[in-house]
């Protein structure tokens, strides 16, 4: 299968999801990391108003877990209910939707996970042993919410920097656990089980292996996880992390694979630092709750939030990319990680 791009723009149609982006490479480079340098004056070890900060708990709803730490405060992250929550588990789980389809009660969970104690932390520069505690916080925090009655899928997800949606500067990810399938996992649910039907194999692992074979759009191959930019990336430097060894549900990855993904996950935000600076982005674990099928494949999808979506994309649902997904691939793979 060739698939290129030279100096013109072309419709891509993302296999995984279906979405169609319009790739154009001509209508504007990649945006330079010094460009995007020196934005706001760094952050302090320990803020007094920030509810994260440890001996701020009196500013917290409920914690629900921590991972202990050798040195003070105790622990390495922590895991709190939102204070704002988008769902709440109040009304117990919906019996049915309402209104011909259109209405269900906003059951869930909206959990935060406080990645570290330190309020200055970031990904690209925490320790292993920190890295190690985050990771696995994710992973508890997804099989714990995915195995609860009602609940059809859970997103976890981390929003970095004032435009990528972080209201708060501390270091923090997030769970949300809904009763409604969102409309597109059940998209790319709905592919994979079509392609799986058709074939008799996993699409992703298909992806990935001619991906894998091509090599353009490759970042970072390592034992357990390819890190790739998508074939039709919606924005400049999205990025996936795929595990290698089929797996339909994050929870299923074992301990060795979530050691490694901390790393992975550390090395590929470090690349894009190199790559566009400091620029705000969001990633999510893209995965269905439920263990077991050969159709499902989960991931973990890096956006990079360096232009705000316009009035094409509003009015066409078509994101366009103004970078070249081999060329952001090039980047990523030579900066050092
Ligand atoms: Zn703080
Ligand atoms: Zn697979």
């Amino acid at each position: 299968v060739a698939r290129g791009l030279g100096d013109v723009s072309e419709f891509r149609r993302d296999p995984i999801s279906g979405a169609w982006v319009i790739v154009a490479p001509e209508r504007n480079r990649r945006p330079q990391p010094s460009r995007r340098k020196g934005a706001g004056s760094p952050a302090p070890r320990f803020d007094p108003d920030c509810p994260f900060c440890p001996g701020n708990e009196a500013m917290l709803p409920t914690i629900i877990e921590e991972s202990a730490g050798d040195a003070p405060p105790g622990w390495l992250t922590r895991v709190v209910t939102n204070k704002y929550p988008a769902l709440s588990p109040d009304d117990g789980p919906p019996a049915a939707m309402e209104q011909a389809g259109l209405r269900m009660s906003g059951y869930g969970f909206h959990e935060v996970i406080i990645e570290t104690a330190r309020h200055d932390g970031d990904l690209s520069t925490l320790d292993a042993p920190g890295l190690d505690a985050i990771v696995h916080t994710y992973h508890r925090r997804f099989a714990d919410l995915a195995g609860r009655t009602g609940i059809r899928a859970v997103v976890v997800f981390r929003n970095h920097g004032r435009r990528g949606g972080a209201s708060l500067t501390h270091p923090h990810a997030q769970a949300i656990a809904t009763a409604l399938m969102p409309p597109r996992l059940a998209d790319v649910v709905e592919r994979a089980h079509a392609y799986h039907a058709r074939n008799g194999q996993c699409l992703m692992c298909a992806e990935l292996a001619l991906e894998l074979s091509l090599a353009r759009r490759i970042v970072e191959v390592s034992k357990d996880f390819v890190v790739l930019v998508p074939y039709a990336a919606a924005a400049p430097c999205e990025m996936w992390i795929v595990p290698r060894r089929h797996q339909a549900s994050f929870a299923e990855a074992h301990d060795g694979e979530l050691v490694e993904l901390a790393r992975v996950l550390q090395r590929t935000l470090r690349r894009l630092n190199t790559v566009i600076g400091d620029a705000p982005y969001n990633f999510a674990i893209e995965s269905v709750a439920t263990p077991g099928a050969d159709s499902q494949h989960w991931r973990l999808c890096i956006m990079p939030r360096i232009a705000e979506p316009g009035g094409f994309e509003l009015g066409s649902g078509l994101a366009i990319n103004p970078s070249s997904p081999e060329d952001d691939a090039e980047a990523l793979r030579l900066a050092p990680a």
